[in-house]
């Protein structure tokens, strides 16, 4: 599933191309995608400019010349791809959007497994929308914050540490893969109770977050054998290749040689190093 970096790569994609492009056509051929409002979605949309692109969580809010907002969830596989309205259209494709003028860029909305969604709402209704907008936390790379203040708000919950890094009303954006990622990292087990963290495990924790989702970015996300993230260009990303624990088990620790375990944890897998992750 898409998390906070493949979502940010697209939605730098999403700002690079259509800002400042007025929508001409806009064509739903899977109903499911458009399960909210389906009536109003092309009426809302069409003849609107997109003004800014923004990310909410894992959530994509493209802002139009409007009342209305465009509201995008990529959920499992969802794809949002570039193309030309001459490009053979893939059976998956569930929404067009065409962009002014006619014939030139389309962003299609493609989702071989339809759990995606998208809709248009306004801002004051997002939260009502989608009660997931309304309790969202803060997000790890745009909300300013002190490792001190993590650290507190870190030790003020009653959990274990992985099931506090996916809690999407907790910390917004982060999934099984980078909670992994970002553990390994600060050296710390999924299973640690947050109220245990010390300071300086604290600080550890909040740089390893910082530090995996930023270079997560910049190799422009993770994708992997068995799904489906690509960009907005139909390119795969290039984190896996620096994934230290995910997918990794049975393999030696980067850090300490010691094997790779993987554990369920919280109906997911969990990957972890038993030796340097205490
Ligand atoms: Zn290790």
């Amino acid at each position: 599933m898409p998390e906070l970096p493949e979502v940010e790569t697209i939605r730098r994609d999403l700002e690079k191309e259509v800002v400042g492009r007025k929508l001409k056509e806009v064509t739903v051929t899977g109903q499911r995608a458009v399960r909210r409002r389906p009536a109003e979605f092309k009426e809302r949309l069409e003849g609107r400019k997109v003004v800014g692109v923004d990310r909410r969580g894992k959530y994509l809010v493209l802002r139009l010349d409007g009342p209305d907002v465009l509201v995008i969830h990529l959920r499992m596989s969802g794809q949002l791809l570039k193309a030309s309205a001459k490009d053979p259209v893939d059976k998956h494709t569930h929404a067009v959007l065409a962009f002014a003028p006619p014939g030139a860029l389309q962003v299609r909305f493609v989702d071989p497994r339809t759990f995606g969604e998208l809709f248009v709402t306004t801002p004051d209704e997002l939260g009502s929308t989608v009660p997931e907008l309304a309790d969202l936390g803060f997000d790890p790379l745009e909300t300013p914050m002190s490792w001190e203040r993590f650290g507190l708000l870190v030790r003020s919950r009653k959990a274990k540490l992985k099931s506090l890094l996916l809690d999407q009303t907790f910390i917004a954006g982060i999934g099984n893969l980078y909670a992994d990622e970002i553990l390994f990292a600060a050296g710390l087990r999924y299973d640690r109770d947050s109220a245990s963290i010390s300071p300086q495990e604290a600080r550890r924790l909040w740089r390893a977050m910082t530090e995996v989702l930023t270079e997560a970015i910049k190799a422009r996300g993770s994708s992997l054998a068995d799904e489906q993230y690509v960009d907005l260009f139909g390119r795969t990303g290039r984190y896996q290749e620096q994934h230290q624990v995910y997918a990794r088990d049975g393999k030696r620790c980067l850090r300490c040689r010691a094997t790779i375990a993987r554990v369920r944890f919280a109906q997911r897998s969990t990957h972890f190093c038993p030796s340097c992750q205490v």
